[in-house]
């Protein structure tokens, strides 16, 4: 199939984009083959008038976790009651299926045309991957982290995670989880917010030992290493051993900024769960005490950590933490409005960030991120200028999925998650 997009207004995904006017961009198959004047010969292909709406790069969302919808839960549910009922026998494994189809999809109606996913329920990650890749079904390109590896009473140990009680250990899960063929290895170094015994920055859980085995292993076998890190101690433990991601962050110092850029680390940050789970008043989320002053700890450090990786030439991506309560599938807009707000960047710079930045950090840099000739034909399209207003990336009237076109993208939201949220923007 043959595409002509023609009457848009293109912002490119570039760090100094200006809105480009009078350009056509050619589509074939998957691709972007060219981009040409809007007054060229457009015959042989289908014209697609985008009457003078913003077309953009399909964001990559660094984070998620994808059986999480981020609906928030009236009571504390047991997580691994939950695990073991979904995967209890063939017929939960089924709706199991639907149900990462399906939030998948959620996210490429909203516009993200990329996740990363950085912890799961056995290799489903991965499964979705391929039945997407293979084209079986509709859905964004997945970079799959598939279950992660944790240690015993660790951060989403036994639900998202492995637990690895020693080195040894660690290795082995590696080379099991490599048998699923993910495309990263994840793990989970300090605690976290929900997991917290006491208030103050979440404490290092998983041993230098353990954190060096595993990313040895994961290098070996030609994987990068991606991990939750939400404690100074777990930065310096995490970048001394071999950490190619750190996930969230905490509070800096001059070594830690010298352990990033001497291992060529990246910081995915992770804005969206911290915002809400610190400003949001606990007879809302109905959070503990400890885990909401933990969270305006984690708040401080993730946004911290943020902008003193920017100001020392540092990438930072971004990622929205899918799955846990509040952050949904569709709200990955919203990152950038506070990556906007409280990193102090130009609209231009966040959906930068969203795109190339993060098409970089996730390894998919020459595929997707831009809109250029010879990269994936993945964008979306809104009405408003987003560069005058981040908020107009809600409304998506069309998306592109290597080349595939979804217009008028439907979303159901959560009411209660919109009405608390939009409160904090
Ligand atoms: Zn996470």
């Amino acid at each position: 199939m043959k595409y002509a997009y023609r009457n848009g207004i293109i912002l490119d995904g570039t760090k100094n984009m200006q809105p480009i006017t009078g350009k056509t961009v050619l589509v074939e198959n998957e691709m972007i083959t060219d981009i040409i004047s809007d007054t060229d010969d457009l015959s042989g292909y289908e014209v697609i008038d985008l009457e003078g709406c913003y077309l953009l790069p399909g964001m990559i969302n660094l984070h998620v976790h994808i059986p999480g919808t981020g609906e928030p839960k009236d009571k504390p549910v047991n997580a691994h009651e939950v695990i073991r009922t979904l995967t209890a026998n063939e017929q939960a494994r089924e709706i199991l299926k639907q149900k990462y189809i399906s939030c998948s999809q959620i996210a490429l109606h909203s516009g993200v045309t990329t996740i990363r996913t950085v912890g799961g329920i056995e290799n489903y990650d991965a499964w979705l991957r391929d039945e997407i890749n293979n084209g079986k079904v509709t859905g964004p390109r997945v970079l799959a982290g598939n279950k992660a590896i944790s240690v015993p009473s660790g951060h989403m140990a036994g639900v998202f995670a492995y637990a690895a009680a020693s080195p040894e250990m660690a290795r082995e899960y590696v080379r099991m989880i490599a048998e699923g063929k993910p495309d990263l290895i994840k793990l989970m170094i300090t605690g976290g917010v929900m997991d917290a015994d006491e208030s103050g920055e979440p404490a290092l859980k998983m041993s230098p030992e353990i954190v060096k085995a595993a990313c040895d292993e994961a290098h070996k076998l030609g994987f990068y290493v991606a991990a939750h890190v939400e404690g100074k101690e777990g930065l310096i433990v995490a970048l001394e051993n071999g950490v190619d991601t750190i996930e969230h962050g905490a509070k800096t110092d001059d070594e830690i900024i010298r352990l990033f850029i001497a291992n060529h680390a990246s910081l995915v940050t992770t804005i969206s769960p911290v915002i809400p789970y610190a400003l949001i008043d606990t007879s809302v989320t109905h959070f503990d005490e400890t885990a909401h002053s933990t969270s305006k700890t984690v708040m401080d450090g993730v946004i911290e950590c943020a902008r003193t990786c920017l100001d020392n030439g540092i990438p930072v991506g971004l990622g929205t933490d899918t799955g846990v309560e509040y952050i949904t599938h569709y709200d990955f807009w919203r990152e950038l409005v506070y990556f906007q707000k409280y990193c102090d960047v130009s609209n231009a710079f966040a959906i930068h960030t969203a795109t190339a930045v993060n098409a970089r950090i996730a390894g998919v840099g020459d595929e997707t991120g831009t809109i250029e000739a010879g990269k994936s034909a993945d964008f979306f399209v809104v009405e408003k200028n987003p560069l005058e207003d981040l908020k107009a990336l809600r409304d998506v009237k069309l998306v592109a999925i290597r080349g595939k076109v979804i217009e008028n993208p439907e979303i159901k939201w959560f009411e209660k998650v919109e009405q608390e949220l939009n409160k904090l923007i």
